[in-house]
């Protein structure tokens, strides 16, 4: 799909530097009649950042792309977001202390464990950074356990083992053949994730700012949408919803096709998607985000969905990152 029909429908555009195929100015002055709003990526799936940090490394392609084009934009008048990868972080992941593992031991490249206090220090100094750049608001992304069989690092067999008396010795088997430990375990692992939000909630008040957090959840049908988000990736409507007045739904994060309007998974998509339709009653708003967007089907059936939750934004990254392909058969559990 042409980028300027997306941006005539309203869409707004993520930019990725690693998918742009021309120089940020220019895509500025390309587009720029036509935007409003945009969301440009500070921390990239690799853990490098868009822009000169203190604590995180350079992006060496694109050291400067966020912090130069969001000055540009806000100076012409264009309302920034910014867009930080949190737990997807190649970079740090080969940090012996971050890593993830899934219960039996094999460890994952590319992705750090949330029960990590230390990575969630480094990624509110991070954000500390971003906010000091004239932005609207962060899309937090990524903050995430890719599914329920993780994390069982030294870390979290060590904590999780002692609330069920359990040593270190024990499996996703082990927990699952007992109903009161996979409430602990699914619990426990909420707090972790819920946690990071609070803190960053935290960060922003302390610089004194109002930067609003878009937290992302994460609705894939593979993983049973709203129940396995909660179940499978730590990220609970209710915590979310009470620690953050906007929320980010990333719909078919991993799954294809997207379905269309008169389709059966549609039905089952928006049935779903039901209690989000109550946001407003908590005060909090919503806006989408989809990947991949590569036909007209896909924005007319989001754009039916915005206007069901009354979502604020539909944030549209044309394509997903590259890395987003490994990530996919981790969320699926397949091989590839
Ligand atoms: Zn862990």
């Amino acid at each position: 799909m042409d980028t300027r029909d997306l941006l005539l429908r309203g869409a707004t555009l993520v930019l990725d530097p690693s998918d742009l195929t021309m120089q940020p100015d220019e895509s500025l002055s390309q587009y720029g009649a036509y935007l409003d709003t945009i969301c440009l990526v500070a921390k990239s799936e690799t853990g490098t950042t868009h822009f000169p940090s203190l604590n995180a490394p350079a992006d060496p392609r694109n050291p400067e792309f966020f912090s130069s084009m969001a000055r540009i934009a806000n100076d012409i008048g264009i309302q920034v977001f910014a867009l930080v990868n949190s737990h997807v972080d190649n970079y740090l992941s080969r940090d012996l202390n971050f890593q993830l593992v899934k219960s039996g031991g094999s460890k994952v490249q590319g992705m750090i464990c949330p029960f990590q206090e230390a990575y969630h220090y480094y990624l509110r100094e991070i954000i500390k950074e971003v906010i000091q750049y004239p932005i609207q608001g962060v899309l937090l992304k990524n903050s995430l356990y890719p599914r329920q069989e993780y994390c069982f690092c030294d870390n979290c067999l060590r904590e999780f083992g002692s609330k069920i008396g359990a040593g270190r010795d024990f499996t996703m088997e082990h927990i699952k053949r007992s109903p009161n430990h996979l409430a602990m375990w699914q619990h426990w692992r909420v707090q972790q994730i819920t946690r990071l939000v609070i803190g960053i909630n935290q960060t922003i008040q302390e610089a004194g700012l109002t930067t609003e957090i878009l937290v992302v959840l994460m609705l894939d049908p593979e993983l049973q949408l709203i129940e396995g988000s909660r179940a499978h990736l730590g990220q609970d409507l209710n915590e979310l919803r009470a620690n953050s007045n906007h929320l980010l739904l990333h719909l078919y994060p991993w799954s294809k096709p997207f379905p269309t309007t008169n389709s059966p998974d549609y039905q089952s998509l928006t049935s779903n998607l039901e209690p989000l339709s109550e946001l407003y009653r908590y005060n909090v708003q919503n806006s989408l985000f989809l990947w991949d967007v590569d036909s007209e089907d896909i924005l007319d059936t989001a754009e039916q969905i915005k206007a069901s939750l009354q979502s604020r934004y539909l944030f549209i990254q044309e394509r997903a990152p590259p890395t987003a392909l490994n990530r996919r058969s981790l969320h699926l559990d397949i091989d590839i």
